[in-house]
This record gives C-alpha cells, sequence and structure tokens, in this order.
C-alpha cells in the first residue's frame, strides 16, 4: 500500500479498519528512507532493530524525531560533534508518552547543533536541504524534521521551537506547526537550550493530525515542575465548523512594517482577506512591545544557552579528545574549543557577559523586565480579540550559506516568532500560498501565516486553522524534487 498522501489520521484509520497492519506502515517507512536518506541526509540514526522486535505494540506508526529528545541507549547527539557517542540512560516523557499510545520513536534527524541558528547549517555531521529547492535552507533548527515530514519519510515529526526553530522550517518546507502554551508538555530529558523558551511539540501534514497528537501528548509529568497537572482534549464537534462568523481575529500592524518583504507581505494580506470571506472579523491592532522582542530575546535566549551547555565539557557526556592539558579548565577549554560549532561557543562567551554580577541588572535583569511588557501586550489584546494573525517570517527560505557568516541578519529573521514564545503563547501555522524569492532565481517558495491565541486556548486555534486549511488546501501542494 501507498501511504505518502495519507495523513496520520488516515494511516491510523486504516489500521484500525484492517486495511493495513502497523508492520507494513512501518516498513514502508523504512524503506523511503533507505531510497531517499542517501540524497536527504536526513538522519543522524535510524534504529533498524525495531525491524526485529516482535512486541509491535510499541510501533503502531514512527515518528521523526529531533535529536534533542533524549531515548534510551539510542544515540542521542543533538547534532553536536560533543556529544558524538552519547546514549542516554532515559526517556524524555514526551517519547514515553508516544510510546504509551502508539507510536514508534525509532529516527533521528538532524537539525542546528544545540538549536541554536535558523538554517540546520550548524549541524556537526549534515548539510541542510529544502525539498521545494534543494540549494536553499530548510529553516532551523528543526530544518530535517520538517523535511523529513515534507518528503514523506516519516507521517509527523517531533520536534523543539525556543524562537522559532519550527514555525519557520515548517513553512519554509509547506507542512503544518502547531506548538501548544509552555505548560502543556513536559521537558524532562529533551536536552535544553534556553529553559524558559524551549518547548517540544510536533509537525504534521494537517491541521486535525497535530490535535490528534496533542490529545496524546498534553500530559502532567511529575519530574516536570512546569507542566500543568491536568490534561485537555479536543472537542471533536471542532471538525464540524465551516466558517469563522463571530471570531475576532486582530492583525498587528508592527508585523508589517520595515523588513517584510513585499511578496510575503501580499501574500499573507490575501490570506488574511480569505479568513474576512470565512465570516472572521478583522481588525487592525498595535502591539507596541513588539519592536523590543529581538533584543529581549537575544539577551534571554542566549544567557540561558550559556548556562545549560556548560555541562558539556567533554568528560561527563563523553568526547574528550585531548591528552594534552595540565588542568582541568583547560581540559574543558580545549574541549569545547574542538567539539563546539562557532555559534555555541560565540552564545557562551559573549552572554555569560551579560548574567555577570557586573552586568546583569543592565541586561538580563532589564530583558526579563521587557518580557513582562510584552506579555502586558498580548494580555489587553487578548481582553478584546479572539486571535492575532502575522507572517511567520519576513522571507521565504533563502540559499544555504548565504548568511553563515551574519548572525545578526539570522536573528533579524525571527522578528514574528519571538514575541509569541516570550510569552508562553499556543501557536499555529497554516499556507498562505507561495511567493517569489527575492533574489534572481525568483524562484515559488511556500509562504504561511501564524495564528496566536491566548494562553490554554489550544482548541481555538485548531478550530480557526482547520476552517482555514479546508477552506484552501494550500498544504496538499507536494515538493517538486522527488517522486510525487
Ligand atoms: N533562531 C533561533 C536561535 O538561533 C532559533 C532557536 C530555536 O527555536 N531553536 O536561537
Amino acid at each position: 500500500m501507498n501511504f505518502k498522501d495519507l495523513s496520520l489520521e488516515e494511516i491510523i484509520k486504516k489500521i484500525n479498519s484492517k486495511e493495513t497492519t502497523r508492520e507494513e506502515v512501518f516498513e514502508y517507512f523504512i524503506k523511503r528512507i533507505d531510497k531517499y536518506d542517501s540524497k536527504l541526509q536526513a538522519f543522524n540514526f535510524v534504529n533498524y532493530e525495531w525491524l526485529n522486535k516482535k512486541d509491535w505494540i510499541l510501533s503502531w506508526i514512527p515518528l521523526a524525531i529531533k535529536d534533542i529528545f533524549c531515548e534510551i541507549w539510542v544515540p542521542t547527539t543533538s547534532s553536536s560533534k560533543i556529544l558524538t557517542d552519547f546514549k542516554p540512560p532515559y526517556n524524555a516523557t514526551v517519547i514515553e508518552n508516544l510510546l504509551k499510545e502508539w507510536a514508534s520513536s525509532l529516527w533521528k534527524v538532524a537539525m542546528d547543533e544545540f538549536a541554536m541558528w535558523s538554517t540546520t547549517e550548524s549541524s556537526a555531521f549534515k548539510k541542510p536541504f529544502n525539498p521545494w529547492w534543494n540549494n536553499r535552507i530548510p529553516g532551523g533548527s528543526s530544518g530535517w524534521s520538517a523535511t523529513a515530514v515534507a518528503s514523506w519519510l516519516a507521517p509527523a515529526a517531533l520536534w523543539t521551537d525556543t524562537g522559532w526553530s519550527i514555525r519557520q522550517p515548517a513553512s519554509m518546507c509547506n507542512i503544518v506547526w502547531f506548538k501548544p502554551s509552555y505548560w502543556r508538555n513536559s521537558r524532562f530529558w529533551v536536552m535544553a537550550m534556553a529553559s524558559s523558551l524551549d518547548c517540544p511539540w510536533t509537525l504534521t501534514k494537517t491541521v486535525k493530525d497535530s490535535a490528534l497528537l496533542y490529545d496524546v501528548m498534553n500530559w502532567y509529568d511529575p519530574k516536570e515542575n512546569t507542566s500543568l497537572p491536568w490534561k485537555d482534549l479536543i472537542n471533536p464537534e471542532i471538525w464540524n465548523k465551516k466558517d469563522l462568523k463571530w471570531y475576532k481575529i486582530w492583525v498587528p500592524k508592527e508585523y508589517f512594517e520595515e523588513g517584510l518583504d513585499e511578496w510575503v507581505r501580499n501574500r499573507i494580506e490575501e490570506a488574511i482577506m480569505k479568513l474576512q470571506e470565512l465570516w472572521a472579523e478583522i481588525k487592525e491592532v498595535s502591539l507596541p512591545m513588539t519592536k523590543y522582542a529581538i533584543a529581549t530575546y537575544y539577551i534571554i535566549m542566549p544567557a540561558e544557552v550559556s548556562t545549560n551547555l556548560s555541562r558539556y565539557d567533554g568528560l561527563r557526556f563523553w568526547h574528550n579528545s585531548t591528552e594534552d592539558y595540565n588542568s582541568m579548565d583547560e581540559l574543558f577549554i580545549n574541549n569545547r574549543y574542538e567539539w563546539f560549532w562557532d555559534e555555541a561557543k560565540r552564545r557562551i562567551v559573549l552572554w555569560s557577559y551579560v548574567l555577570s554580577a557586573w552586568f546583569y541588572d543592565a541586561y538580563f535583569k532589564k530583558a526579563t523586565q521587557i518580557r513582562t511588557l510584552i506579555i502586558d501586550d498580548f494580555n489587553k489584546a487578548f481582553e478584546e480579540v479572539d486571535a492575532i494573525v502575522s507572517p511567520v517570517s519576513p522571507n521565504v527560505a533563502w540559499k544555504a550559506w548565504e548568511k553563515i557568516n551574519d548572525p545578526v541578519k539570522m536573528y533579524l529573521s525571527d522578528a514574528y516568532t519571538i514575541p509569541a514564545s516570550l510569552a508562553w503563547l499556543p501557536g499555529i501555522s497554516v499556507p498562505a500560498w507561495f511567493a517569489e524569492s527575492e533574489d534572481e532565481e525568483k524562484e515559488m517558495l511556500p509562504v504561511w501565516l501564524h495564528i496566536l491565541t491566548p494562553r490554554l486556548k489550544e482548541e481555538r486555534l485548531f478550530e480557526i486553522a482547520y476552517v482555514y486549511e479546508q477552506a484552501t488546501k494550500f498544504a496538499e501542494k507536494i515538493a517538486p524534487w522527488f517522486d510525487n
């Protein structure tokens, strides 16, 4: 059976109605990986051992897993050389919850090193690849999770999003991104980048598939002190909805100012008109603190990174190479120098500075205060409105290696996604058709619309996104590079 054009929901239905078996599904995806991964190079590790397991209860649906989720005795590297041979002694709770239900987590897809950067160029092991135009980036840090799903190497993927890490890859590869409120899940044994922002969740082909995984994955974890002590379930009635009557959806004007590519703007405006056709009430709103979001994020996030990465010294999680040292400090320095990529070193050095006793108040404390004002902006808006929409990114996927030496340019492309991360909001992105690249190639690339709702209002998100998705069907277009 060919599962390529089927959503996760459809595959599960076919298994339940005995039209296919779990083994067949599993073998289908393994075969696709064998066939395409030599070209795509998406996977750091493929767990073929599952094929020999008798216990198929654990292996209904194979998911592509970002190499940041720890899985017991399975190589987990965060695409960093410093973790080359690391095999964790625990499962991440997110993985455990999926295993309990019906998924198998067996394939570790490449990513930007420790989820920093935005293009998958910083992976120690794999190169970026966009299934629409393969000389372009798939976004990052979860670029390979997105490429794997867009190329049907897996029916869905597990990723983490800190600032933009999956919204961008999902939209650059034309698949559905969804993130719940910060407290809906567990970060336990997910390698930490910036703990007050990291949010693990899923990438799927359809909005309904996201909701399906949401029902499974949002769960209380006693080992995670930020997880909510109750489970949320989506009311299936929402899938009957055909329009957005009575919904008040606002468009923040700050997201349409300087820096937004003209083509992207046009597509997003068309998408907003579509929402209006579906009877949503659209209004312009101001979120004045938006202009401080990038600066705030790029103080808080790397400061947390510099703390979290301090556990990697080349000894504790292994990758000690050097014999030539006179002290422990020198050993750690040598290892970090040799095994971290440039961005990790940059963040550790620069952002340790903002946490230092002399500069803490001027930078880190100020940034946390501004974060509160950004949250207040959203809270105020949500007193009057049901949802907020914006572009996901100011531009379409750019050429690989084009911005590699310009981190600031890279940071600026996070402008529309990080305010929501700082405010711990749930969000989803849906397709807004295709736009031309800014360069001379003028290649057509996907553009996506970002939808946000207040905290803990995930059901409303699914409802809006589903109605829009059904009315447009843009995501059904298939990436051109491989066998359609
Ligand atoms: N561009 C962001 C960064 O480099 C992406 C982080 C993320 O969401 N993982 O920090």
